[in-house]
């Protein structure tokens, strides 16, 4: 087993191990998004994690947003979450709740809890606080209102609930250890006063549940098994658990277990950066296919079954690390490649006349759509013609060492037609290609070169006259360095995206529907974009092809 499978099952190890001991009879997890913003491929390796792990041990995932803080919570991101998940193809059947379900059950148990001696209203600012929680090497002080009754913490509790005080005057704390070397139990805030309006409950709440204590109840109340989270909640699980304990739950109770999250090179995945982005028009909205959201990785064609093959892939680790771009584009490569048309395309084109074809001809060449296994999705016809299009790159009038496609004299074979020889070119005055001359043959031209099996290269090439223009859209990595920062003004690519507004497509590609996806030879898998419209329609590359068929296969 290599160490990529070994840290993919050490959650099910646990889980394993769980289930033979006992202590639990299913699995049940759950995904806990705050509503605060879209999700990105980040969320996607939880949610087939969570989702993954319920369907390989029939157990069950709870859809959960933890909206807690009701600032920055929005109806819009909870609709964008559920669309992604179910893009993902899991499905959470009834299952789908909110922390804010819970907001009375949680009121109930902090009253609890200050009834049992284990919270207190403090009134230290949030400088004091700070002074007096000390440090890692300095053990924390007593607040002076940890002395407090419990008959006077529940009056000033309620009294908070009831809206008599300011915001930041008060808040409720667990009564733990000042001096405790985790500085997360050093009497962590349970209830904040939060004047805002929450997007579920309206104006009936003027206190909100912190994060910390929230979570683990909603998980016990729900009967979580494997409550599964990254890695920097690790210094939180005695807190967890300890809430769990002084309110006595009742067995079992669920078990957090933490892996490292996913960072992806050459781009970023916290929502808040994302929200930057987007909210400075550097990028055009959440679903521009340059970012890592789901919503934009689905909008440059992405399959959702790449992306699990990609969390799959990937593994769970114990132990953060940072992920290549590769191991995305691969995963989309090896998913897209079997099904979808093979087709060609020019995205930049310069015309190319052929002086020895007839004018007014147009000959029809039967090509398979998926040559190596030519059956599987049937011909369609090219249409070859005296004038046709090639890729300007494809020609070079004044060729550099080692250009090895079409140059003056030079010959070169047309994808699924006939071999041609550059006979003259014509320039602009700026000196731009703006016609190449060619003749045409069966045969290659240069029966030395062939019979020394050095084959001219095979471009693609589409008619000039039954051809279809195309916008075709190309990206590159939204960042130049591998690990942003986030210092959008010098680590921004500017050229993370490029438009290909005179692109010409095949004649058999007359009508693509928005999401079709085909694989344009030499070129890349590109989908078409989902608001592309009738006339011209618009194409996303989703990846580049890791090998052009000029290189090394001589089929065609
Ligand atoms: P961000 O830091 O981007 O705002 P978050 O952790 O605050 O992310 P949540 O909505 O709280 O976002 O996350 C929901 C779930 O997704 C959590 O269980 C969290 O652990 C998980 N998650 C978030 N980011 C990643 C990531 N990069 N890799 C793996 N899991 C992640
Ligand atoms: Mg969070």
């Amino acid at each position: 087993m290599s160490n990529e499978e070994r840290a993919k099952n050490f959650i099910r190890t646990f889980i394993d191990e769980d289930l033979a001991s006992g202590r639990y009879a299913g699995v049940a997890t759950r995904f806990p998004p705050e509503p605060n913003g879209y999700l990105h491929i980040g969320h996607a390796k939880s949610i087939c994690l969570n989702f993954g792990l319920a369907r390989d041990y029939r157990g069950r995932t709870n859809l959960r947003f933890d909206d807690t803080n009701p600032a920055k919570e929005e109806v819009e991101y909870v609709e964008s979450i559920r669309e992604d998940v179910r893009w993902l193809g899991f499905d959470w059947e009834d299952r789908e709740f909110y922390a804010s379900d819970y907001f009375e059950k949680l009121y109930e148990c902090a009253e609890e809890l200050i009834r049992r001696g284990f919270a207190y209203v403090c009134e230290l600012s949030a400088e004091e606080v700070r002074e007096y929680r000390g440090t890692l090497t300095k053990p924390g002080r007593d607040s002076p209102w940890r002395g407090r009754s419990v008959e006077e913490n529940l009056d000033q509790f309620r009294r908070m609930r009831q809206g008599e005080f300011a915001e930041g005057a008060k808040f409720l704390r667990a009564k733990i250890d000042m001096a405790s070397p985790n500085l997360n139990m050093r009497d962590p805030a349970i209830y904040r006063i939060k004047k805002s309006a929450h997007h579920r409950t309206g104006d009936k709440w003027l206190i909100y549940p912190m994060y910390d204590y929230a979570h683990c109840v909603s998980d016990a109340m729900e009967g979580i098994t494997h409550s599964i989270c990254t890695l920097e909640f690790e210094d939180h699980r005695p807190l967890y658990d300890w809430f769990l304990e002084v309110l006595n739950w009742p067995q079992p109770r669920p078990r957090q277990i933490e892996f490292a999250r996913l960072n992806l090179e050459y781009t970023l995945m916290s929502k808040r950066k994302l929200l930057q982005l987007v909210s400075e028009r550097r990028v055009d909205g959440w679903d521009d296919p340059r970012l890592p959201t789901m919503a934009a990785i689905r909008r440059r064609g992405f399959t959702p079954s790449s992306v699990r093959l990609f969390c799959e892939r990937i593994g769970v680790a114990k132990k953060d690390s940072w992920i290549e771009m590769e191991w995305l584009e691969k995963a989309a490569r090896d998913d897209l490649n079997p099904e979808v048309k093979r087709v060609m395309a020019v995205l930049d084109p310069v015309r190319v006349l052929i002086t020895n074809f007839p004018e007014g001809e147009v000959k029809t060449i039967s090509a398979p759509y998926f040559p190596d296994e030519p059956e599987k999705m049937g011909h369609r016809d090219l249409k070859m013609t005296r004038e046709i299009f090639i890729e300007r790159q494809d020609f070079m009038a004044e060729p550099t060492a080692g250009f090895r496609r079409l140059v003056p004299g030079g010959e070169a074979r047309l994808r699924w037609s006939c071999y041609i020889k550059c006979v003259g070119f014509e320039t602009d005055s700026s000196g731009r290609v703006t016609l190449i001359r060619c003749e045409c043959r069966d045969e290659p031209f240069s029966g030395e070169a062939a019979s020394k099996k050095r084959r001219p290269n095979i471009i693609h090439w589409v008619s000039a006259e039954r051809s279809r223009p195309a916008t075709v859209r190309l990206y590159e990595r939204l960042f130049t360095v591998p690990r942003p920062g986030g210092d959008l003004d010098s680590e921004l690519n500017p050229r993370s995206l490029t438009v290909m507004e005179d692109a010409r497509l095949e004649d058999a590609l007359d009508m693509p529907l928005p999401w079709e996806r085909f694989q344009f030879e030499r070129l890349g898998y590109f989908m078409v974009d989902p608001q592309s419209g009738a006339g011209k329609p618009l194409f996303n590359r989703i990846v580049t092809l890791k090998d052009s068929f000029s290189k090394g296969r001589e089929k065609g």
